[in-house]
């Protein structure tokens, strides 16, 4: 979960890049937990932009976050 937080960040190095994906190619959780998330920034970066993501979408997808078990 950290290194999912490092990848999104934009922080990894590129080892951390290719272990994580390495990773999620042969995890599933992990992969859902960083499609969600990657989901999430998007939508996140629609609204600052002023568009507006629905607040309950955000809230869903946290959700859907927070249930997924790391790896
Ligand atoms: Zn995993």
């Amino acid at each position: 979960m950290e290194m999912l937080q490092l990848i999104l960040d934009g922080d990894a190095t590129p080892e951390q890049q290719d272990e994580f994906r390495a990773h999620i190619a042969e995890c599933m959780p992990c992969f859902n937990s960083y499609q969600l998330d990657n989901a999430l920034k998007e939508l996140l970066k629609t609204r600052c932009n002023g568009k507006g993501a629905p607040q309950a979408l955000v809230d869903k997808i946290k959700m859907q976050i927070s249930q997924i078990t790391p790896h």
